[in-house]
């Protein structure tokens, strides 16, 4: 089993990552060493609920722990105040009190609103992060980010709340569909893009038709990239909570890939949107870094073999540039990039200009 410890200052703030295929059946230990006599609430949503809710609950009922189900809809739509509010409502009703314990048992949208419902209710309580999705597996179930999203945006009100243990458990991954995983695949490129080569070469080589194979056959294989890509974001979440400058690198491929997501109205998934950003920032650090174009071709047809999108569909320039132009990072008419110097070292690049991107827009 691979473990990761993630050190924070302050009590109670600092929890294990546990990686390990077939994991989900022994939450019921690893609970009680974080927790004991819980009264755990399992939120998820519909789907996933289907799939391992009940299993979670009759693993935990047997162990004698005292176990709910709590299910909302599939989806971002669920990150909401009407949500939220019903969640509360039914853990007040359920006889949940401070002592309780929430198990957030989904992708990162159970993660988020788990998260967050767990550092308001009764000023706090402890909650525990069993990611279903690559993608909240390498990135939304680490680092302690909870959110719920407004009609002006998303992730508008949240908070930082760690977790008492995150349990990655691979084999959750056999049910997510060819395109959830792509999206989660995006991540965990950009985890070796911004600092770990090994994990480039890991993906370029053997672990290039890995994900082709439903039955994900390589478990082994599996298990280290997942885990590669755990140990950055924990390693950088670890030495930047609260999103100083160092968690920043995080966002390698995001500036675009950003202005992309929104210019469609959402219709392009995170995951494509980040892989169109990071090849939009491979080109920029050509001219801007020093990465040597091969290097940068090599990246490029990383993301391609894997399935993922270079150039975005047929959107509207104007649209893009103006979500660009909302970025919280941008001063005047340049914007702070990510980018490599070269494949595996991401630098901060403080005033990359909005021409460069209007330019590739247009390429
Ligand atoms: P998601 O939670 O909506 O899951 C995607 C879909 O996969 C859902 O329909 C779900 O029902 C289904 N699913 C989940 N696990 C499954 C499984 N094992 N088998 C079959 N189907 C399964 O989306 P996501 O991509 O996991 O997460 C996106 C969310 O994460 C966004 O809201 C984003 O803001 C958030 N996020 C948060 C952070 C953070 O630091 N807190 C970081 C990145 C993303
Ligand atoms: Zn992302």
């Amino acid at each position: 089993m691979k473990e990761i410890f993630v050190q924070l200052p302050g009590q109670d703030r600092s929890y294990r990552i546990l990686l390990e295929a077939g994991l989900r059946f022994r939450l019921d230990d690893y609970l009680t060493q974080v927790c004991p006599n819980p009264r755990v609430w399992v939120v998820s949503d519909a789907l996933v609920a289907r799939l391992y809710g009940s299993g979670t609950v009759a693993l935990l009922k047997n162990r004698g722990i005292q176990a709910s189900l709590l299910t909302v809809p599939r989806g971002e739509k669920s990150k909401s105040w009407p949500v939220l509010s019903r969640l509360v409502c039914q853990l007040l009703e359920q006889g949940a009190d401070r002592q309780s314990l929430l198990v957030a048992l989904g992708g990162g949208v159970i993660g988020d609103l788990t998260g967050f419902l767990a550092s308001i209710f009764m000023r706090g309580i402890p909650f525990v992060q069993v990611p279903t999705t690559l993608l909240a597996m390498v990135d939304a179930a680490i680092g302690g980010k909870t959110a719920i999203n407004l009609p002006a945006g998303k992730n508008l009100i949240g908070t930082f709340h760690q977790p008492r243990l995150v349990l990655i458990d691979p084999e959750f991954l056999l049910t997510l569909p060819a395109r959830e995983r792509r999206n989660g695949l995006a991540e965990v490129i950009k985890a070796g893009f911004i600092h770990d080569l090994d994990l480039l070469e890991m993906l370029s080589g053997p672990g290039q038709t890995l994900w082709r194979d439903r039955q994900l056959r390589n478990r082994g294989l599996l298990a280290e990239i997942i885990g590669r890509a755990v140990a950055i974001k924990a390693r950088v979440v670890a030495e930047d909570e609260k999103e100083g400058d160092r968690r920043r690198i995080l966002n390698f491929g995001h500036t675009v890939g950003h202005a992309l997501e929104k210019a469609s109205g959402f219709k392009i998934k995170h995951g494509e949107a980040v892989a169109m950003g990071m090849a939009a920032a491979l080109d920029f650090s050509v001219e801007l870094t020093g990465l040597s174009p091969a290097e940068a071709s090599q990246g490029k047809e990383l993301l391609r073999s894997q399935g993922l999108p270079l150039r975005p569909p047929s959107l509207s320039r104007e649209e893009v540039l103006g979500a660009l132009q909302m970025d919280k990072k941008r001063q005047a008419d340049h914007l702070v990039f990510i980018l490599l110097r070269r494949l595996g070292e991401a630098v901060i690049y403080p005033k990359a200009p909005l021409t460069m991107i209007s330019d590739w827009l247009r390429a």
